[in-house]
């Protein structure tokens, strides 16, 4: 890992590491995020390893303007409104995620949206613009550890799990963005609060917001998400022999020439089995199978979150 001074000659650098798959910490307006390409499910994969997520809860995925935004994803007038207004910014909207979306499916947690924000920050913005692509970035700290807002702080925790620190001094605010539901126009809800208010979000759009029923993180909260999660087919786990007529999805070992027969990795690589899994489930769903049965995944690493989305997928519905 190296520490750099956001230089533009370093900010080159540091989007040329993430172009090729690195993780580089950065500074944004809220804390240091660890930034990962959105569009490369395997870097995505590393952000959870990185921060030994337990869960594949959705990540924000950065853009450099509100018009590289909309080109990418379709949305409605409202979340248009609130961009004019509060981007660049600490506000994330949630928005429906387009059937050719480039965003990797393991950054929407296999969920049918996005999450997407343009930072106020000269080096973030310098960082994104020369990306060219989104870049997920969730606080540059290990999971349930407090969130980092100067170069030093990420260094003490994440020193070996990442390439480059991109150090620009201190944050300023310290809070992470504001979140809102804008999938439905009649529907805003507001999934988490933060620096941008309720009411300066109802002051644009001149109506109502929704806060959710019971939880601040409904969407990220498990219960809630449970039904997202789960494949149409009825999914078992832990199975060494595939009963006839199951979409088989293997780990560890070599995949065969049957059509029913899918991998999430053959040499047991669990990095490679995260990047996987999202896109297996839905294969093995288009198959119109009754049954999705599931190699045994080892309880470690990144197998921890695999097996945490299996469970839910396999709950009684
Ligand atoms: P952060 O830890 O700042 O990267 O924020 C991630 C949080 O953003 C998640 O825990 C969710 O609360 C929210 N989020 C990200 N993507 C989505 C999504 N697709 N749907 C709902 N909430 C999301
Ligand atoms: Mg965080």
């Amino acid at each position: 890992m190296t520490i750099l001074t956001a230089s533009d000659a370093h900010i080159r650098q540091a989007a040329d590491s993430l172009r090729n798959g690195g993780l580089v910490a950065f500074p944004t307006e809220t804390v240091y995020g660890l930034g990962a390409n959105a569009c490369d499910e395997h870097a995505v994969a590393n952000i959870y390893a990185a921060k030994n997520r337990p869960q594949f809860n959705p990540l924000i995925s950065h853009y450099a303007s509100s018009e590289a935004v909309f080109a990418d994803i379709d949305s409605n007038p409202t979340a248009r409104m609130l961009a004019s207004h509060f981007w660049p910014g600490p506000m994330t909207l949630v928005l429906d995620r387009p059937t050719d979306c480039q965003i990797s499916t393991l950054a929407s947690a296999g969920q049918n949206s996005v999450a997407v924000r343009v930072p106020a920050h000269r080096i973030a913005l310098k960082l994104l613009s020369a990306c060219g692509f989104p870049v997920v970035a969730p606080s540059a700290n290990p999971s349930g550890k407090i969130s980092p807002s100067c170069a030093e702080h990420v260094a003490r925790a994440m020193a070996d799990k990442i390439d480059i620190i991109l150090d620009g001094g201190w944050c300023e605010r310290g809070l992470e963005s504001t979140v809102i539901d804008c999938r439905d126009e009649d529907h805003i809800m507001l999934l988490r609060p933060g620096p941008v208010t309720k009411s300066e979000i109802e002051a644009i759009i001149e109506r109502p917001v929704i806060l959710p029923a019971h939880d601040s993180n409904m969407p990220a909260s498990p219960g809630q998400l449970a039904s997202h999660y789960a494949p149409d087919a009825r999914l078992i786990m832990d199975v060494t022999t595939p009963p006839d007529g199951a979409v088989y999805i293997s780990f560890g070992v070599a995949k065969t020439d049957n059509p029913l027969n899918l991998s999430l990795s053959e040499t047991g690589n669990l990095h490679e089995a995260a990047a996987n899994l999202f896109n297996c489930l839905h294969q093995a769903d288009a198959t119109g199978c009754d049954l999705i049965a599931v190699s045994p995944i080892p309880q470690t690493g990144l197998g921890r979150a695999i097996n945490d989305r299996l469970k839910r997928a396999a709950a009684p519905r």
